[in-house]
């Protein structure tokens, strides 16, 4: 019977727990304490900023507070601003979004590829104006975007590309890290994220100019001394942040390997269960970081909504959530603006306002209405976990019948439950 009209369910053991840290964190963080270098001047922020840019293959790290205030730092230091457009996926977290409001300039919302969920580079191409200024690709839930393409198109308009990677760490397509291909890369370690302290992010480029700029906007617009500072803010990172980040790196690769290959296994079981739809990769991608394990969720083909499916996997005892309503739809981009007025000054007679009400894309809208998220910390377990997951789909399928009569809240999460 199924776990959620009171049957036993698949898993009663618990996945394992995010974070993950023992006593060599304990000890980075009183070694922190104990220096006296809680902020600026110490040494953790520099080491991690290096460590952390040269893991992805770039040369330079600028840490900052978190993974929103880094793409709103990265777009000023490009020279984006009032007016300018920047072209960003219709699937992805809204601060992709509020980055480019917050410095003025006009979200593109384009579409995604329905089989990745990623930026479509077809769409990013009809998307492109006089006005382009730069093209932010998300490597959703770690899956890298089609750089190729991406860079291509960029190179080929002029147009500056920034990655958030903030879903991606150690994520590699193509023989690269994820955020060391465009001009400027994005990363997050809110609470959630596959490397975390708790809040933070950090920018990487091989730009030496674009990094002091970065750095600059980062610091009270400082740039040591060197020359006349800029309108900055105060977005630095702690020394206690960067201290437990350098012993949480100790695990990142072990961690992403182990998501990468709990991930393809996964996927190979659950494609083989009817109306399930693990989101493919391109065979460039060598590694994907999995901050999240999404598939598509045929509620047609199985004659039961995704918000009964979501609910019974869970009572079966799978971590499972829906995800993201197209970026356009975020109460951010539907609200009179009259609630963040500074905001929105791209957008002064509201017109653009109205565009984002009236706007639909197809395979944005149909992504919110099928996509099932796991959360990545199920993917640091066992293959015998792995196992419990399919085992817990196939049993659903095989009683999908009892499901469609079952009653649900008729409500399922939306987020892992763990969303900034
Ligand atoms: C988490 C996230 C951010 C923002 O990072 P914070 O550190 O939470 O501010 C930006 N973009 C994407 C895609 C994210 O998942």
């Amino acid at each position: 019977m199924l776990a959620l009209s009171g049957g036993a369910p698949v898993r009663t053991r618990p996945f394992p727990s995010w974070p993950v840290w023992d006593h060599t964190d304990e000890e980075a963080l009183l070694e922190v304490l104990r220096s006296g270098m809680w902020g600026l001047g110490g040494s953790k922020v520099p080491e991690f900023e290096n460590r952390f840019a040269a893991y992805h293959g770039a040369k330079y790290g600028v840490a900052a507070c978190n993974g929103t205030v880094t793409l709103q730092v990265a777009l000023t230091a490009l020279g984006v601003g009032p007016g300018d457009e920047v072209i960003v996926p219709g699937y992805t977290f809204v601060a992709t979004g509020a980055a480019v409001l917050h410095v003025g300039a006009i979200p593109v919302i384009v579409d995604i590829d329905p089989d990745t969920y990623n930026i479509d580079p077809e769409a990013v191409r009809s998307a492109i104006t006089p006005r382009t200024k730069c093209i932010i690709p998300v490597h959703v839930g770690g899956n890298p975007a089609d750089m190729d393409a991406i860079m291509a198109l960029a190179e080929e308009h002029g147009i500056a590309v920034l990655e958030d990677a903030a879903q991606a760490h150690g994520a590699r397509i193509g023989g690269r890290g994820v955020g060391s291909i465009g001009h400027i890369g994005s990363f997050s370690f809110q609470a959630t994220k596959n490397l975390n302290a708790g809040e933070g992010g950090i920018l990487i480029t091989d730009d030496e100019e674009l990094a002091a700029l970065c750095r600059a906007y980062r610091n009270c617009g400082r740039f040591g001394g060197a020359r006349e500072p800029v309108l900055g803010w105060d977005f630095r990172l702690t020394e206690f942040q960067a201290g437990l980040l350098l012993s949480q790196m100790n695990r990142l690769e072990e961690q992403t390997r182990r998501r990468d290959e709990n991930g393809r296994y996964l996927a190979e079981q659950l494609r083989t269960v009817p109306g399930i739809r693990p989101l493919k990769r391109l065979d460039s991608v060598e590694r994907h970081a999995y901050h999240l394990f999404i598939f598509r969720f045929s509620a047609e083909e199985w004659g039961v909504s995704l918000d009964l499916f979501i609910e019974a996997l869970a009572a079966e005892g799978i971590p499972c959530s829906r995800g993201y309503v197209p970026l356009y739809r975020d109460p951010l981009f539907v609200t009179s603006g009259q609630s963040c007025p500074a905001a929105w000054p791209g957008l002064p007679n509201s017109l653009e306002q109205r565009a984002y009400r009236r706007m639909h894309l197809p395979n944005a809208e149909r992504a919110s209405e099928e996509a099932v998220w796991i959360p990545h910390y199920v993917l640091l377990g066992s293959r015998d976990d792995m196992d419990d997951v399919v085992e817990a789909v196939r049993k659903l399928y095989n009683h999908r019948e009892a499901l469609a009569k079952a009653r649900g809240s008729g409500k399922a999460k939306r987020y892992a439950g763990l969303e900034g």
